[in-house]
C-alpha cells in the first residue's frame, strides 16, 4: 500500500475493539457428527477475529454478478479447504451481505451469523468429509450491497463505488465486504473470479484473463489467479477501463486496465511496466507470477494505491516511485506474506527500500541521502516499525521509513552489497508463495550473513527512541 495520494486520517480513540466473542458452539450429537468446531479467529495482534481456524482454503471459484451501478451484487462462492481437525462446524468472514444458502459436500448446511461471523453447521450425513486431512467443498449463495469498511485510521476499503462502477481492495480486512471465506493472510489459495457485469463495461481481477463472453448483454469476465495469494490481495474492479495485453522481452504477460479519462496520463503504466519488471528480476529474483500490469482508476475512487496481486490498483496516473514501490509488493507481501498484520514492515520496509534503490540506480536522490531524510523524519520514529500500537498505526510512517531503514543498516552491517542482495534474493527463496514473520526474517539474516545482529534489532527494528545514525 502507499498512502501519499491522500493523506491518511487518524481517528482519535479508534483503537482496536477487542470483541471477544464466546460462540455458542455445543457440539449437539447429531447424527454422525464428529470433532469439535473450528476456531472464530486466527488470534492476529491486530485482528484477533480475522481469518478462522480448523480449515485451509485451498481454491476459491467466486461468480459475482454485478448490477448497472456496481451497488448490488449477487454471489457465489465455491470454497475448496482441507480440514486441519476433525470439525464439527467452522466459521467464514463476511461482513455485510445476505447469505441466502449454504451446502457443504452438497448437503445443506445450518448458518447461524453473528456479526462478521457466519458459522456452518454442515449435515451429520457429511461427517466423515470433514475429518483431518481431508478435502471439503462448500458452496454460499449471498446477495445485497457490498459495504464500504472504514479502516481504525479513517481510510476506506472493501467495496468502493466509483462513477462507473466498483473496485474491491481489501488491505488489511476489506476482502470479507465482497466474498465469504477464511481472511487472514497465512490462508492463501487459489482463484477463479467470473464476474458479470452490463455489457460496454469491463471487470478486472488478479491472474490471468481466461475467457471474456458476451450474451444477452451482459459480459463476463473469467479471471484465474494459479499462484497462491492472500485474500487481501484479491481485487474486482469494474468500469470502463481499457484492457490492454502486452509482452515483456522475457514474454511475461503486462495486463493493463486504465481507465479512459486518463488513457493519456497514464501511458508511462503499460510503457515502463517491462522495465521495472527486469530491474525487479535483476535486483530481486524470478518475479513470483504468472502475469503482471496494473489498474489505473480515477484520483477520486481510493484513497491510496494498493499492490493488488498481478496487477495493482492506482487511484490515477502513478509517478514511477509509486509504479516501482507497489510492484516491488509482488515480491515482499504478496509472494512472501506477512504472519501476521504485526509483521507489515516486512512488506513496506522493503518496497520502501525498492523504492531507493529504483531512485539511486535511474539518477535520483542516493540510498544514502532517502536513508538521511528517513532518519532526520522525526515521523518516522513515532513507535518500532515491527510494533505498531494498534490498527490504526499499520500505514504509518514507521512501517516504512523506518522499515526500509532497518532493511539498509542490514546491508550496512554484512558491508558486501553482493552478500547483501544475495541474502536477500534467498530470503524470497525460502518463503516464495508462503507467509513469513518478523521473527523468521531476522533468524535467517543472523543465519545467512553469520552476524549476530541483536543490537540492531534492539535499537532500529523494536527500540523506543532513534539509535545513533549508522
Ligand atoms: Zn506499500
Amino acid at each position: 500500500m502507499d498512502q501519499r495520494s491522500a493523506a491518511r486520517r487518524t481517528v482519535p480513540g479508534a483503537a482496536l475493539f477487542l470483541a471477544v466473542v464466546t460462540l455458542a458452539t455445543t457440539c449437539t450429537a447429531g447424527r454422525g457428527v464428529v470433532g469439535t468446531p473450528g476456531a472464530a479467529g486466527l488470534r492476529d495482534p491486530y485482528f484477533p477475529r480475522l481469518g478462522n481456524g480448523g480449515y485451509d482454503v485451498t481454491h476459491y471459484d467466486l461468480a459475482l454478478d454485478v448490477d448497472d451501478g456496481a451497488g448490488q451484487v449477487r454471489g457465489t462462492a465455491v470454497i475448496t479447504a482441507r480440514a486441519t481437525q476433525d470439525l464439527s462446524a467452522f466459521n467464514l468472514d463476511l461482513t455485510g451481505l445476505d447469505v441466502r444458502s449454504a451446502t457443504v459436500e452438497g448437503r445443506p448446511a445450518s448458518v447461524n451469523r453473528a456479526g462478521d461471523e457466519l458459522t456452518l453447521r454442515p449435515d451429520g450425513e457429511v461427517a466423515d468429509h470433514l475429518r483431518r486431512g481431508r478435502t471439503f467443498r462448500t458452496v454460499v449463495r449471498y446477495s445485497g450491497a457490498p459495504r464500504t469498511v472504514t479502516d481504525a485510521d479513517g481510510s476506506r476499503e472493501g467495496w468502493l463505488r466509483t462513477e462507473h462502477g466498483a473496485v474491491a481492495l481489501g488491505e488489511p480486512a476489506g476482502s470479507p465486504a465482497w466474498f465469504p471465506g477464511n481472511h487472514h493472510p497465512v490462508d492463501k489459495a487459489s482463484y477463479d473470479v467470473r464476474i458479470s457485469v452490463p455489457e460496454g463495461r469491463t471487470a478486472v481481477s488478479n491472474g490471468e484473463l481466461v475467457s471474456r463472453r458476451t450474451k444477452s448483454g451482459r459480459t463476463v469476465f473469467h479471471w484465474r489467479t494459479r499462484e497462491p495469494m492472500a485474500s487481501y490481495l484479491a481485487t474486482v474492479a469494474v468500469g470502463r477501463y481499457t484492457l490492454r495485453h502486452d509482452v515483456t522481452a522475457d514474454g511475461l504477460p503486462v495486463v493493463t486496465a486504465v481507465d479512459a479519462r486518463v488513457a493519456g496520463s497514464s501511458a508511462v503504466v503499460p510503457a515502463r511496466i517491462p522495465e521495472v519488471m527486469e530491474w525487479g528480476a535483476r535486483t530481486f529474483g524470478p518475479y513470483p507470477f504468472a502475469s503482471t500490469g496494473a489498474i489505473v482508476g480515477l484520483p477520486g475512487d481510493a484513497g491510496y494505491a494498493l499492490e493488488t496481486q498481478n496487477r495493482p490498483f492506482f487511484p490515477g496516473p502513478p509517478d514511477m516511485g509509486l509504479l516501482v514501490h507497489e510492484l516491488a509488493h509482488q515480491w515482499f507481501g504478496n509472494s512472501v506474506t506477512p504472519a501476521s498484520w504485526q509483521d507489515m514492515w516486512l512488506n513496506e520496509g522493503f518496497a520502501t527500500y525498492a523504492e531507493w534503490l529504483w531512485s539511486e540506480e535511474h539518477g535520483g536522490a542516493t540510498v544514502r541521502e532517502h536513508f538521511d531524510e528517513a532518519y532526520e523524519d522525526e515521523a518516522n520514529w513515532a513507535f518500532p516499525a515491527g510494533r505498531p500500537p494498534g490498527p490504526a498505526d499499520l500505514s504509518r510512517p514507521p512501517v516504512y521509513g523506518r522499515g526500509a531503514m532497518v532493511v539498509h543498516r542490514v546491508r550496512q552491517e554484512m558491508g558486501d552489497d553482493g552478500a547483501f542482495f544475495t541474502l536477500v534474493r534467498g530470503w524470497l527463496t525460502a518463503h516464495r508463495h508462503g507467509n513469513a514473520s518478523t521473527d523468521d526474517f531476522t533468524a535467517y539474516a543472523e543465519r545467512e550473513s553469520g552476524l549476530d545482529l541483536t543490537e540492531l534489532w534492539d535499537t532500529w527494528l523494536n527500540g523506543r527512541s532513534r539509535p545513533a545514525r549508522g
